[in-house]
């Protein structure tokens, strides 16, 4: 019986571009979904732009554009990277698009008629000047626990306390810089902490078969138990106020609901679009008990796909999802990189120094397991894994019997095959159920060497044999046809269990054995007395020039701003060497006989008084000068100088060709800044 799979990848946030976290996830999705239409079943594969929230309101205003202009530009950036990947989503779609707009507020309308939202009054910061509340995001201040100044609303980065915004002293708003007021708001709950959620979620989550053994774990932490055994859960606070971009709460004026409300029912907004498309019928779909809905998520964001949008479904009496595959993070590692997320890695980078896509996703799937775990990426391992896998066992084998069929037999593949040939393609075909299976749990890593342990066997077979040797004598023509014929079917049965992981390489071979494209089942059948087409070659080696490349830092821009290139790059230890301390200019006077340079007398905390001579009387007059604050060398050796000894230097800014580009600019720090304090 076919299934019918409705798969979907988490809805990335319209902010910015993919990284290398997004690639592996859609490559751990696309290849399971590419193995169940292997199979022979029905799957719709869909995903969208999470456009809404905050963050891409405040970054669109800052970079002068709505923010619909703002996502639209994001999402028109989307497809080199997908067809670069070969991820073969059937639609890719917008939490603005009308069907979530709809979706959401039909679906929050339905909780509200189960008496599951509640309306409270929430204290929050506001900002005056730009008229909305505050997200913790963009409030800092300083920290209640250090002093910390300029520490965000939720923690400290200097000692790591977590606070509330309200706990911050003299807090301010990071996006005016007007101290905000404390303002009472109506919010909507969903009521998660009511008992009827409580009981369907834990039944939900506990449904064996649905979560893995560690997010079931994490889970149970979640779900809070007091000393009488009773579990709770908080409500949840789904509104936010205007101005916010985002999805009017039905019946109310200026309330939205918060972005993370809105996102997973993008997930049926999309597929809603694509049916829509195709003229199918999406309320048939979604109501056949038979459809399978799964969601592939990281690790970061199980909360949601686990408790929130379970209950929103049930309770808006809709379909849950069968299944949410969490996987963990990808690193960089390896000799060359520190150990660190992999949103430093840019995917388009990588196709344009030449890397082939398909080792980016068999490197990935050898990595991959059911399990949430982190996988690396290890540029050494990755050129290794390649090399030695794909090139030095897989396409190995086509390219050491092709040549000889063509040559000696015109492709026609022999029907014999031999006895040891006969049993080897047998013990190839009996692994399919194996490899099925590993597939079917996302077992990659395993599937894959299970692949790979298969070509060692064809390939013994082949040293055993010696093509080569049989080639040069007499009489061996049938012997060395069988051996090569054995050689195309056994890589043939190998693309069958390589094709979710290298569709394009698998199409290639396809071309090149003439033959339709493969299914699972093809691995189980024998391609007989069939004429194969001309070989070319398949695969390239890694070459390590192009992984250096790919790790390279970008070039440095060409421009040279201030009329001169960057220096030299330094660390931070250099940096360090150069003490610069704040200093006030007590006093400032014209150097009797020099038209460049002022007398400055600078105190940097010191307890006694500094005297530096500076060139910058061409900009200023002592006179202003006088009760300033600047930035001066502490640490420079002093230098005698025709009219005296300077101990010290000012900071100024100016252009490399001063007379092309006259202009001086002494630094100034910003006000509360005291002599003596350091700059780092
Ligand atoms: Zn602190």
């Amino acid at each position: 019986m076919p299934r019918k799979l409705f798969v979907t990848t988490a809805l990335p946030y319209a902010n910015a571009p993919f990284h290398l976290g997004h690639m592996m996830e859609y490559i751990q999705a696309d290849i399971w979904v590419r193995f169940q239409r292997m199979q022979g079943h029905e799957v719709h594969f869909v995903c969208a732009d999470d456009a809404h929230g905050a963050a891409i309101m405040i970054a669109a205003d800052k970079a002068g554009k709505t923010p619909q202009q703002f996502v639209a530009e994001i999402a028109g950036g989307r497809r080199p990277y997908l067809d670069g990947f070969h991820i073969g989503f059937d639609n890719w779609h917008s939490t603005d698009g009308p069907e979530n707009h709809e979706l959401a507020q039909d679906i929050y309308r339905a909780l509200r008629k189960e008496g599951l939202i509640a309306e409270r009054a929430v204290e929050q910061f506001f900002d005056p000047v730009k008229s909305m509340f505050l997200a913790d995001r963009y409030i800092k201040g300083e920290c209640p626990n250090c002093g910390a100044k300029d520490q965000y609303g939720d923690n400290c980065d200097n000692c790591g306390a977590v606070y509330s915004p309200t706990d911050l002293k003299n807090p301010y708003s990071a996006l005016s810089g007007a101290a905000p007021v404390l303002k009472s708001s109506a919010h909507y709950f969903f009521q998660l902490s009511s008992a009827r959620c409580i009981e369907f979620l834990q039944q939900w989550t506990a449904t064996p078969g649905r979560l893995q053994p560690e997010v079931l774990n994490k889970i149970r932490e979640w779900f809070a138990t007091d000393g009488e055994g009773h579990v709770s859960l908080a409500d949840w606070d789904i509104s936010r106020d205007a101005p916010y971009f985002g999805i009017r709460i039905p019946d109310t004026a200026d309330k939205y609901f918060y972005v993370w409300l809105d996102a997973p029912v993008g997930y049926l907004a999309s597929l809603k679009n694509y049916f829509g498309k195709k003229g199918w019928d999406f309320d048939a779909f979604m109501a056949d008990p038979a459809v399978e809905q799964i969601h592939f998520i990281g690790k970061d964001i199980a909360y949601f796909h686990t408790l929130f949008w379970p209950a929103m479904l049930h309770f808006s009496g809709r379909k849950t999802p069968d299944k949410v595959y969490v996987h963990g993070f990808i690193t960089l590692g390896g000799d060359k990189m520190s150990k660190s997320r992999g949103t430093g890695l840019s995917p388009l980078r990588y196709l344009e120094v030449g890397l082939n896509a398909e080792w980016l996703r068999y490197y990935i799937a050898a990595k991959l397991n059911a399990r949430v775990e982190d996988i690396e990426f290890n540029p050494e391992d990755f050129i290794a894994r390649v090399n030695s896998d794909l090139v030095g066992k897989y396409v190995n084998i086509a390219s050491r019997a092709a040549g000889f069929l063509a040559k000696r037999f015109g492709g026609r593949l022999s029907a014999d095959l031999g006895v040891e040939g006969r049993a080897l393609l047998d013990g190839l075909r009996g692994a399919s159920g194996n490899v099925r299976e590993l597939y079917e749990e996302r077992e990659f890593g395993k599937a894959l060497r299970e692949v790979m342990l298969l070509a060692d066997r064809v390939n013994e077979y082949v040293d055993r044999h010696k093509p080569w040797d049989l080639a040069k004598q007499a009489g061996m023509d049938a012997a060395l046809h069988d051996v090569c014929s054995v050689c195309i079917e056994a890589f043939r049965v190998l693309t069958v269990f390589l094709k979710p992981v290298m569709p394009a390489l698998a199409a290639q071979v396809e071309a090149f054995l003439k033959i339709s494209p493969l299914d699972w089942h093809d691995a189980t059948r024998s391609l007989g007395a069939h004429t194969i087409g001309t070989y070319q070659h398949l695969m390239q080696r890694v070459d390590a020039k192009q992984v250096d490349a790919l790790l390279e830092p970008p070039a440095p821009a060409t421009i040279t701003p201030g009329g001169e290139a960057l220096a030299a790059e330094i660390g931070i230890d250099d940096f360090a060497k150069v003490d610069l301390r704040i200093a006030r200019i007590v006093n400032a006077e014209h150097v009797e006989g020099s038209d460049k340079l002022l007398r400055l007398t600078l105190d940097v905390g010191e307890g006694r008084m500094r005297n530096v001579l500076s060139g910058i009387k061409s900009a200023y007059k002592p006179e202003d000068l006088i009760g300033k604050m600047t930035v001066m060398v502490a640490n420079l050796a002093p230098r005698k100088m025709k009219f005296g000894v300077s101990e010290g230097m000012v900071l100024a800014a100016s252009h490399a060709d001063e007379k092309a580009h006259p202009g001086l600019y002494v630094l100034e720090p910003w006000p509360g800044a005291e002599p003596g304090l350091r700059v780092r």
